[in-house]
């Protein structure tokens, strides 16, 4: 048995047992694989850490790892900005009402545009059994209502 640490398409991770490594190469392509969550079977295989045998190395690791997260975490806080920007510049919120304006859209009731809003896992599962693809935004990219200015 061979354990693999999943992430889906919406963020969530989760592990699971295969027999062998090649079931995930097999699975995974045809989508076979769901996300205990939400149901989601566009999984991939999460970044694993590397596993330090000595202390000292684990250390010296730590810093290292620590600095690159910083620096990291820096550029991904300006590129989420920046793409938090774009959004709310070119998307209309629709608020809790993302479902049924995406729909509306979708089937020609709404004019075409682009859109964010709040939606269950539940409606993102419904809309994607019609065809209509939507995207969860991470929580450093997702617009901020409550926004000082
Ligand atoms: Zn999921």
């Amino acid at each position: 048995m061979i354990k693999y640490n999943l992430i889906c398409s919406h963020g969530h991770d989760f592990d699971i047992w295969f027999s062998k490594s090649a079931d995930y190469d097999v699975q995974a392509p045809k989508g076979l694989i769901n996300c205990p969550y939400c149901g989601d079977s566009r999984v991939e295989k999460a970044i694993m850490a590397p596993n330090i045998s000595t202390s000292r190395k684990k250390e010296k690791m730590a810093l290292q790892s620590q600095d690159m997260a910083g620096k990291a975490m820096a550029t991904v806080d300006r590129a989420a900005q920046k793409l938090r920007d774009e959004i709310e510049r070119n998307c209309e919120d629709v608020g809790d009402k993302f479902a049924d304006e995406a729909r509306a859209i979708h089937y020609g009731e709404s004019e075409q545009r682009a859109i964010y809003g709040k939606a269950t896992a539940k409606d993102a599962r419904d809309l994607r059994e019609e065809g209509i693809e939507a995207v969860a935004l991470p929580d450093a990219i997702a617009p901020k209502k409550d926004k000082l200015n």
